[in-house]
């Protein structure tokens, strides 16, 4: 820990802190973080000074009073924001989730011992060094997390430190220890009573770790909330296109796309509704026909019972929606794509439509090319500001006005001039197009052929 060197904003705190005979450490994460070899994102700070106190030391600072009743303040130092919590001991938890109230304390092994896991529970400043009561940095090293004294207590006080430490294990891939895992195998419903937005906040950092070896050990826990996951195990597929079942399948995508949270979600949920759409043919193979739309129909109930936004849960849909469909590496038939689904959606289904092939049987995975063929294709049109939609047309509503269009008509035209320009049978220049609509044979919006 000898090269480890806080960031001045938070040396400053501290110092601040001491100078005033309070202790004050760094703690949590970015002391897990720095041990790992990675970049603390942000520096909490932990006191034997109360709030009350708190506010008198940083008199001279801006301060927010963001959880006043659990001890905490963010104090903005350097123009930073830097969490500083007084030392405290967690109350009885009656919702398997917060603590009723909490005690604060003059002693930061009471402090540290309320954390969920040892790897979290070490604190450093610069005077003293790493204070490591519960063997974190040991855990770091051989790689494991585990839960700080008895398990089963530990989940039952709050469920989301199950999720947690999916996330970590995930995340800095690490192994969950044996009796931690089986007590979070064993406490696993205990999700249920917590609220779907800190349960999804989770989720979608575990998955953008790295995920398989968590999703295999803990489908049962993932069940909890995506209760069609588990059906997903051990379900065989029966066709040459897949030598794993759903479950293994669903795994390997999710590793096989680039961990952003929409599209980890995405593959997760883009095959989930397979087992109820499965049939078998008189031939023994078997079939999956419309389970687009049964996976669907699970992501839309999944997506609403954990409150994801609405802006993650459309790309999520849309992407389930067209995991399926035919792409070729053709202009048109990528400009028409990028008409209907918008440029960043296209490239997003042609990254889902290699993931999904990643995961199939090694033979089957001869459209990657092909895929790749077409993404170079949609950025070339990118690149070009090649005509794809409406927008981009050399002529507009009121042309079409101009000579002599209205109603329906008016749209009609305009579509099928953009469909010309994407066939290559017409340029996207204005006289051409103009001219080309004055032939059009249009009547209440419909062409006559
Ligand atoms: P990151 O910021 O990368 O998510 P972190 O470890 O800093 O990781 P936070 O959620 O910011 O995670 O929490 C800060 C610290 O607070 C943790 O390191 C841990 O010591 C403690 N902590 C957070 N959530 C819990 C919890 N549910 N139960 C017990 N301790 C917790
Ligand atoms: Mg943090």
């Amino acid at each position: 820990m000898n090269n480890f060197t806080l960031p001045g904003n938070a040396a400053a705190v501290i110092r601040r802190l001491n100078d005033h005979g309070y202790e004050a450490y760094a703690v949590g994460g970015c002391i897990r973080n720095f041990l790992l070899g990675i970049e603390p994102k942000d520096f909490d700070v932990t006191t034997s000074a109360t709030p009350e106190e708190m506010k008198r030391v940083f008199g001279d600072f801006r301060v927010i009073e963001t959880g006043i009743k659990y001890g905490t303040l963010t104090v903005i130092s350097d123009g930073m924001p830097i969490e500083v919590t007084t030392y405290r001991i967690d109350g009885e938890y009656t919702d398997n989730r917060r603590p009723e109230n909490v005690t604060f304390t003059t002693k930061l092994a009471e402090d540290l011992r309320r954390r969920d896991f040892t790897i979290n529970a070490m604190a450093y400043n610069p005077a003293v060094g790493i204070v490591d009561i519960f063997g974190g940095r040991n855990d770091l090293q051989k790689g494991i997390v585990r839960a700080i004294g008895d398990p089963d207590r530990r989940f039952e006080e709050d469920g989301l430190r199950i999720l947690r430490a999916l996330r970590f294990a995930s995340c800095y891939s690490l192994k969950i220890e044996l009796k931690t895992a089986e007590s979070i195998h064993r406490n696993r419903q205990l999700l249920e009573n917590i609220a779907g937005e800190r349960i999804a906040a989770e989720l979608s950092r575990m998955l953008c770790g790295n995920c398989c070896d968590v999703l295999r050990e803990f489908y049962d826990v993932i069940s909890v909330f995506l209760p069609e996951f588990a059906e997903c195990r051990g379900f065989e597929q029966r066709t040459k296109y897949h030598d794993r079942d759903v479950l293994e399948h669903i795994v390997a995508t999710v590793a096989a796309i680039e961990p952003e949270p929409h599209l980890r979600l995405t593959m997760l949920l883009h095959d989930i509704g397979k087992p109820a759409y499965f049939t078998l043919g008189s031939d023994g193979v078997g079939h999956f026909k419309g389970h687009a739309k049964g996976s669907m129909a699970v992501a839309e109930r999944f997506l609403k019972r954990l409150k994801y936004g609405n802006e993650i849960s459309e790309k999520v849909m849309k992407l389930i929606e067209t995991h399926d469909i035919p792409i070729e590496n053709r202009k048109n038939l990528i400009k028409r794509y990028m008409n209907r689904y918008g440029d960043e959606m296209f490239l997003d289904m042609i990254k889902v439509h290699i993931a999904d092939d990643m995961g199939k049987a090694p033979g089957c995975r001869g459209r990657i090319e092909t895929y790749h063929a077409a993404e170079k294709t949609a950025r070339e049109v990118l690149a070009e500001q090649e005509c794809f939609s409406l927008k981009d047309l050399a002529v507009n509503g009121n042309d079409m006005k101009k000579i002599g269009l209205a109603g329906r008509d008016i749209g009609t035209a305009l579509n099928t001039l953009l469909e010309l320009v994407i066939d290559e049978k017409c340029e996207n220049e204005k006289s051409a197009l103009l001219e080309r609509a004055k032939h059009l044979d249009l009547r209440n919006g419909d062409l006559q052929e």
